[in-house]
């Protein structure tokens, strides 16, 4: 169970910073979104080298393409609300992403966004709730279950540790922290896993001893929403109050 400080610089317990510590805003969600697009950028090679192995060596290319045109779509998004944000990432990608991955994100991300409403901003167990929202519309849409070898693999345990997490007295960062631990343990864990869904099962025993793209760059996206909410936090507690909507 992790209680106690979860970042350096120390953390009000009570107050205004306290209440802050524990929100996720609008800026936050940029954060994300932006830190995810880097990340993307960053390993595109990467899972398209993934997806050539059990695939069709696309992967990085469509999220990389995917996610550049939703960068160009949320920067021009303002007034935004968390929900709208996500909205129309998932509205971009289904439009832009041809392959598995555009439907599936897109789902993921218009589910969330749906999950989190219209508020300014919403707390850990929102968000909990946007995450349930989102395996529920990926696993409506291309019916994988754990053990597949997809991207539900990095995504049901680190929904699944993020709950754990708030269950058990965690705060949203050490919540975020425990997912994105999640996520890229599944992703490794779908090594030697054997496709049954997707392209990758085309290949039968074959598919066995390789990463699964999707579920890499699932966990790509845990690991920029766990750098994001730490990130947030820090610019919060490093500015004074009332600096920032
Ligand atoms: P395509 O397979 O059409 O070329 P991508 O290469 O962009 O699309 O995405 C492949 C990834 O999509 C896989 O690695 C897997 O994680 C995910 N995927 C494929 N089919 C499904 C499915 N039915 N459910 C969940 N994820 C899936
Ligand atoms: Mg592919």
């Amino acid at each position: 169970m992790a209680v106690g400080l979860a970042v350096p610089w120390g953390r009000p317990s009570t107050g205004p910073g306290r209440e802050a510590a524990r929100i996720v805003d609008v800026g936050c969600v940029r954060l994300w979104l932006t830190e995810v697009a880097g990340s993307l950028e960053a390993e595109r090679d990467f899972l398209t080298q993934l997806d050539a192995a059990i695939g069709d060596a696309d992967h990085g290319i469509n999220m990389h393409r995917g996610f550049t045109a939703v960068m160009r779509r949320v920067d021009g998004l303002d007034p935004a609300t968390p929900g709208t944000l996500l909205k129309t990432a998932g509205r971009t990608f289904v439009s832009t992403v041809g392959g598995a991955a555009g439907p599936l994100y897109g789902t993921a991300f218009l589910q969330a966004g749906d999950a989190l409403g219209g508020e300014p901003s919403f707390g850990p167990r929102r968000l909990l709730e946007a995450l349930r929202a989102s395996l529920d519309g990926v696993q409506r849409i291309g019916a994988a279950s754990e053990g597949d070898k997809t991207m539900v693999d990095a995504l049901a345990p680190a929904l699944a540790a993020y709950q754990l997490e708030l269950r058990t007295g965690g705060s949203l960062e050490t919540a975020v922290r425990a997912a994105s631990q999640a996520a890229s343990d599944g992703a490794r864990a779908t090594v030697p896993m054997q496709a049954r869904k997707g392209r990758a099962s085309y290949l039968g025993p074959r598919s066995v001893g390789h990463q699964d793209p999707g579920a890499t760059s699932t966990a790509l996206m845990f690991a920029a929403l766990e750098r994001a909410v730490v990130a947030d936090r820090s610019q919060r507690f490093a500015r004074p109050r009332g600096s920032r909507s």
